[in-house]
């Protein structure tokens, strides 16, 4: 099913997160549709990408993990998805840029694709951090105060209190009945276009993004239990 069935489908409904489908709709447009009874015991394995939906017929116990395994087809559709977000006004539950910093001061790649497509993302990511602080500078230059703030090592990924869209790194902060909240530059610039009331913080120093985009190489080593 491409996004623009699912849009036409019910694109609301798919925005709060339930959506259940009329099937003939699903008939017409040609997606293949399984139905099955899960009996106890069976485990079922949905792949990504895979709309799905379950309901009981009886009493039950309902256990569901969502797993994320490192690939770049599971990369790739959580990028899709990330985006799709973002033109549609959905929030995105997984911050995809942070999670993308985290992989690459943390993890070891050594899928070429994979490797290439978080390439990709931080250098998109870096490139918007460092177009937003040469933005400041011209436009502001010393009336605005950049204040750092690095992250506690428990702090949520922070979203954009008007868009829903994830901020990552240049936080521009507001009161708002009495309480800080965190929006992205565009949204900052509508509603307070000289940021005259807006504190600005970082959390990451470029040098230390520049450094772990440089340090993020592909990993040559041989993989252990890869099949020989
Ligand atoms: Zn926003």
């Amino acid at each position: 099913m491409t996004p623009f069935q699912v849009r036409e489908l019910n694109l609301e409904a798919i925005k709060v997160g339930s959506w259940w489908p009329i099937l003939d709709d699903l008939h017409e447009a040609q997606v293949p549709v399984y139905r099955f009874i899960q009996k106890p015991g069976d485990l079922v394995f949905i792949n990504t990408g895979c709309v799905h939906w379950v309901q009981a017929i009886g009493w039950c116990n309902n256990i569901a993990w969502n797993v994320g395994p490192l690939t770049y087809n599971q990369y790739y559709a959580a990028i899709e998805r990330y985006e799709w977000n973002k033109l549609n006004s959905c929030k995105s539950i997984v911050p995809i840029v942070h999670l993308t910093w985290n992989i690459a001061r943390n993890m070891r790649v050594s899928d070429r694709q994979l490797f290439e497509l978080i390439k990709f993302i931080l250098t998109q990511s870096l490139k918007y951090v460092q177009l937003t602080l040469l933005y400041l500078e011209e436009q502001f230059h010393d009336k605005l105060d950049i204040r750092k703030q690095l992250r506690t090592s428990d702090e949520p990924a922070h979203y954009c209190i008007t868009c829903d869209c994830e901020v990552f790194n240049i936080l521009f902060v507001t009161e708002l009945d009495r309480k800080h909240v965190v929006r992205c530059l565009n949204c900052t610039l509508q509603n307070d276009k000289h940021l005259e009331n807006v504190v600005v913080l970082y959390q990451f120093p470029l040098d230390d993004l520049t450094t772990v985009y440089d340090q993020f190489q592909l990993s040559l080593l041989p993989i252990l239990n890869s099949p020989t």
